[in-house]
């Protein structure tokens, strides 16, 4: 969006396709069809981000990466074109600068306590359109697991290699608290469901009564 490469609101198709000697699919096998940016965060539709890159793209997402804290991953190279960058490959962050990275993208005045690399986000239009996948996440995408009456959560779900993370932000529209979670193997849910955990014993602690709507026995942690 920063680039101009992609304008909010138009669709991108999920097909699988192939590139090189890889095949790029969607997690969903039957793909997701015609998809734009705030429904692709919310479901986390690979298909969509594969669709949209091209080298110049892949090498701008890497140089971001690399400005807002992550660093390369010894012995691994993040892998370019001809082929397709995939979150995780050749790259990394810790759980507290990812933390701090999506303290940049939330509304309102940030704490001068949040030390780092400055965030490199400063495209109001892509910004907003960032936040509204996220909260759709919650309402109703990959993050539903987090979805608290009268309090929005807006979140980003992720997995890699086994581990399973959620990154977000509460109350979406005045947020007080970023919350990053990681677990290791078990429910595709892990990282979600501490998160919603975390959120209840905050509202718990502050005399506020939630109406339990999702029984998470399913997605018991290990
Ligand atoms: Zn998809």
């Amino acid at each position: 969006m920063a680039n101009g490469r992609y304008r909010p609101g138009e669709c991108l198709d999920c097909t699988p396709f192939s590139l090189g000697h890889r095949r790029y699919r969607c997690w969903n096998r039957k793909g997701h069809g015609e998809t734009e940016v705030t429904k692709a965060l919310a479901v986390s539709c690979n298909g969509f981000f594969f669709a949209s890159f091209d080298h110049d793209t892949v090498l701008g997402t890497v140089e971001l990466a690399l400005r807002s804290g992550y660093t390369f991953v010894e012995g691994e190279s993040p892998r370019l074109a001809p082929d397709v960058l995939i979150h995780g490959d050749g790259l990394k962050i810790t759980p507290v600068d990812q933390a701090r990275l999506i303290a940049g993208i939330v509304p309102g005045v940030h704490s001068p306590n949040v030390k780092g690399p400055p965030v490199p986000f400063t495209d109001p239009v892509a910004l907003a359109e960032i936040r509204r996948g996220m909260e759709a996440a919650v309402t109703d995408g990959s993050g539903k697991i987090c979805r608290i009456a009268g309090f929005p959560v807006a979140g980003k779900t992720g997995s890699w290699k086994g581990s399973r993370w959620f990154a977000c932000y509460a109350p979406a529209d005045n947020p007080r608290f970023v919350v990053v979670a990681y677990t290791k193997g078990g429910s595709i849910h892990g990282g979600v469901e501490v998160c919603r955990r975390f959120f209840l014993s905050y509202l718990h602690g502050q005399g506020i009564t939630v109406a339990s709507g999702r029984k998470s026995r399913r997605h018991r942690l290990r």
